[in-house]
């Protein structure tokens, strides 16, 4: 009998002992698994594209973290896992942690309250809204309510932009369907879109006509009077003109040509590069009193429709039909397209172009439609190739 009690007794200590090692092991597991060596904010989620640190999501800790100062990339969304690194009685310990990256800002919605497009335009209202979202992922644009493009009218219609989250915005604008593009008092071209006679899509925006990102200058497409190049390859600082000023792409290609022609022996030098509107209406104001209205529209460009205040431009040499028949003048003719010029204002193109022959005047449009223009030597117009017009408003 008391062989047994003591047995018993022996069996309910083991089972005591037992149990007590449980919950140690337990609490160990548990204490391991919530690190109290670290304790980290409540929130772990963090907004898309945010600017924090390793410190940024430890609320407090009992040791030195070694890498509190490194940046948490945040440019991506989703879950991602941080390690805490963190020194402990003198040896290196580390702590995975998760985090979620968020998106909960909307996309912004920068058209214009109105958007003008010529009647029986082809062009796409959705690829004419400006959207920006911080998410860098495509935005989903769609439009509420009812418009046609092939109807003369006002159309009273509102964007909405959805980002890959989620988010929402919405703005009402208003569709113009327009017989043809116009202009503000001033003569400068209200912005919108319109389809060419030859299906190309004709965005002006803040004033400048571009197709295909090609901006447009002439006698229908001007520019705002206080255009000057973006880039330009010399600062314009004040200058009314320079042969320097172009933009920065521009004189480079003309000095590769111009490199390559001089190996040839042959010289090429900027007569005239980027021109002001105010030195371009001095100058066609000088044409005007010496010949006549008339006759200076066929060779001289109004102020804000020359394409020399593009910085997209320049006259070669001695700028005149002297330099049509140089060795100078037939050489740029047959390799200017090379480096991305056009001959502007083609021989026998002036119903097109609005303009005379200028063997000298070149433009730069690329590479690749330089070639399409220069035609095997049979130079086509950008007007005739994009089926645009040249002709002054009335
Ligand atoms: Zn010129």
């Amino acid at each position: 009998m008391a062989k047994k009690k003591r047995k018993r007794k022996f069996k309910r200590i083991v089972k005591i002992f037992l149990g007590l090692l449980i919950v140690i092991v337990l609490v160990l597991l548990y204490l391991n698994i919530n690190n109290k060596d670290i304790i980290l904010k409540n929130d772990l989620t963090i907004e898309l594209g945010s600017d924090i640190k390793v410190s940024d999501i430890i609320e407090s800790s009992k040791y030195k973290v070694i890498n509190k100062e490194d940046k948490i990339d945040t440019s991506k969304l989703g879950n991602k896992e941080i390690t805490i690194k963190y020194k402990k009685n003198n040896k290196n310990n580390s702590y995975i942690v998760k985090i979620k990256i968020i998106d909960s800002e909307k996309p912004v919605i920068s058209t214009e309250e109105e958007i003008n497009v010529t009647i029986g335009s082809n062009a796409k209202i959705e690829d004419m809204i400006d959207v920006s979202d911080n998410s860098g992922d495509d935005i989903d644009i769609s439009i509420d309510g009812d418009y046609d493009l092939k109807k003369k009218g006002e159309y009273q219609v509102t964007i909405i932009a959805t980002d890959s989250s989620g988010n929402k915005s919405s703005k009402k604008v208003k569709i113009n369907v327009l017989d043809n593009l116009d202009y503000n008092a001033d003569g400068s071209l209200i912005d919108g879109i319109y389809t060419t006679n030859k299906g190309y899509t004709v965005k002006i925006q803040n004033g400048v006509a571009s197709i295909n990102d090609i901006i447009i200058v002439n006698k229908t497409y001007s520019l705002p009077s206080t255009y000057t190049p973006k880039k330009p390859y010399k600062s314009i600082a004040g200058r009314g003109y320079c042969t320097d000023c172009m933009e920065d792409f521009v004189v480079e290609a003309f000095l590769k040509m111009k490199d390559d022609a001089s190996r040839e022996g042959l010289k090429l030098w900027v007569g005239s590069g980027f021109r002001s509107y105010d030195t371009q209406k001095m100058l066609y104001n000088n044409y005007v009193n010496k010949d006549g209205k008339e006759a200076a529209d066929t060779y001289s460009a109004r102020a804000g429709y020359s394409e020399h205040q593009s910085g997209l431009c320049f006259d070669l040499n001695s700028d005149s039909d002297a330099f049509t028949n140089t060795k100078e003048g037939k050489w740029v003719n047959d390799n200017a397209y090379k480096y991305g010029f056009v001959i502007r204002f083609p021989k026998n193109k002036e119903e097109y172009t609005g303009y005379e022959y200028e063997s000298w005047h070149l433009r730069y449009v690329g590479e690749e439609l330089a070639k399409k223009l220069y035609n095997n030597g049979d130079w086509i117009s950008l007007e005739e190739y994009f089926g645009i017009t040249s002709k002054y408003p009335d």
